[in-house]
């Protein structure tokens, strides 16, 4: 049997070490797992336009980035911490030369933040190398480690992700060929799987059985006609690429020089797209069911208008992603819109200590309230989610020093109070304010006037899609790819108690 091994991108020249560190911290919004992009274009450049690609999704990951690009047989890799903007530069893009590329956001969900752990993960094969970025979690990969390590497979990482592309390695290896090869290793994996793979004959684009991540298809204009994966729309406008479908929930598309291929891997493709994804994580620009998420997003603000109705003067959103929810709200309860709250955008996630009576100032680095606009209001203010609460209580008082005389909030989704297991940190179960604290409670911490939280066919109706076809768990506990126990006694506050 050929050995399996993994390639770091310090096997590669080039390499610029980035003086960002691993860093541990607590979100207090879902945070997105990854974001990933595949190109097959013999004719462009194709690392500059994954470099692109990779920029418009950003929002989907800030602690690493890379890309993998293909020259026949030979795979180029460079891979790092940073934002995309760190972590490439021009030299290094015109190191990255060949036919067809893959590229990778990062937000550690498994594995913890290094850059050994950074993606592609690229793999050796009796076929050539296989590179693959990947967007979700699997929940299975005790089962699947195990079995792998059996194997005399060296595992260098510790994500799940290096698990798939060492399952498609090993059967590749056993005899298969790169489509038969990927499909039997699919079928050893459980959970959330969004993938492009590069491989030296050609690109490949999966999504699971469920489809929980998004993944779409667009086409560049020319003859031939090319094709690139991106997690979202967005991806695809920035360079020019016309949106041309969605991966389906367990299809395989192989894109090569002949063009795009569609297989149907799975027997039992059950559609249940994550609904965060249309709430908060996607941009709002993306284009999901046919319209655009910020069209989504303010018709969320209709409807909590229309379910939780208050007398106020004015009303905002949290910037960035409470803005839209916020506009219909607005247009439906005929409350002002005003800007209460101005965001500064280049704060970025420091690594720098604020000094104590920074701190103690509350969330003044990122978002400033509008004192002028507040003072002697009362106001609504309209955010997404809230996850531990931490954030919301410091903006309530920011609010009120800042002299608004009531302060109602408004969240477009309903109590998060479960944990996610498929890609997106929400915490742990114990750390989820709606897991442990009724809609009363969670207002009195807060000290709000007010508080309500969108209804969860409110939010599902809202979509004009059917209902049955999103993942909403994180607001029910209703999981639709069973959790195996080992793994959900790592994040519910229940089972610890059994234990
Ligand atoms: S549990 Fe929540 S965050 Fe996770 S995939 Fe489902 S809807 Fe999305």
């Amino acid at each position: 049997m050929i050995p399996i091994h993994s390639v770091t991108s310090d096997e590669y020249p080039n390499q610029e070490t980035n003086p960002i560190n691993s860093h541990e911290h607590r979100p207090d919004k879902p945070e997105e797992a990854c974001g990933v992009f595949g190109i097959y274009a013999p004719e462009a450049d194709v690392a500059k336009m994954t470099y692109f690609g990779l920029y418009a999704l950003q929002h989907r990951g800030q602690e690493s980035a890379g890309i993998a690009t293909f020259e026949g047989a030979t795979v180029h890799l460079h891979k790092d911490m940073g934002l995309v903007s760190q972590v490439f530069n021009e030299a290094v893009l015109e190191h990255l030369q060949g036919n067809l590329a893959i590229g990778h956001t990062r937000y550690s969900t498994t594995g913890s933040s290094r850059k050994d752990n950074a993606q592609p993960a690229v793999v050796e094969t009796r076929l050539g190398s296989l590179a693959l970025a990947h967007n979700g979690n699997l929940v299975n990969t005790l089962q699947l480690r195990e079995e792998l390590v059996k194997t005399n497979v060296s595992l260098v990482t510790t994500t799940d992700s290096e698990m798939i592309a060492f399952a498609i390695a090993e059967a590749v290896n056993a005899g298969a060929d790169w489509l038969e090869g990927s499909i039997q290793a699919f079928h050893r994996c459980e959970g959330a799987f969004s993938l492009v793979l590069g491989t030296p004959a050609g690109v490949m684009g999966v999504r699971d059985p469920n489809g929980i991540r998004p993944l779409v298809i667009g086409t560049l204009p020319g003859n031939p006609i090319r094709y690139v994966l991106a997690s979202e729309t967005c991806g695809l406008d920035i360079i020019g690429a016309e949106y041309l479908r969605d991966v389906e929930p367990g299809e395989l598309v192989w894109i090569t020089e002949a063009g795009l291929a569609s297989y149907h891997w799975s027997q039992k493709p059950e559609r249940k797209l994550c609904i965060f994804e249309m709430i908060y994580f996607a941009r709002p620009d993306s284009i999901m069911h046919n319209e655009s998420l910020y069209t989504y997003r303010m018709r969320l603000g209709r409807r909590i208008a229309a379910e939780s109705a208050v007398d106020a003067d004015i009303v905002f959103g949290v910037p960035d992603s409470g803005i839209p929810a916020a506009i219909g709200f607005s247009q439906a309860s005929g409350v002002p819109y005003a800007e209460g709250l101005i965001k500064n955008r280049y704060v970025g996630r420091t690594f720098i200590q604020p000094t104590q009576s920074m701190r103690e100032t509350g969330i003044r680095m990122k978002l400033n309230p509008l004192k002028d606009v507040l003072v002697g209001k009362r106001v609504i203010i309209v955010d997404d989610s809230i996850v531990r609460g931490t954030t919301s209580r410091k903006l309530v008082k920011a609010l009120r020093e800042a002299g608004a005389t009531e302060v109602h909030m408004r969240i477009s989704s309903p109590p998060v109070t479960h944990p996610c297991f498929y890609g997106i940190d929400t915490d742990s179960q114990d750390h989820l304010i709606a897991a442990t604290k009724s809609v009363a409670e969670i207002a009195a911490q807060l000290e709000v006037d007010s508080l309500a939280y969108l209804s969860w066919e409110g939010m599902l109706e809202a979509t004009q899609e059917d209902t049955n076809s999103f993942c909403s768990a994180c607001f029910t506990g209703d999981y639709p790819v069973a959790i195996p126990e080992q793994v959900k006694r790592s994040k519910l506050i229940l089972e610890k108690v059994v234990v």
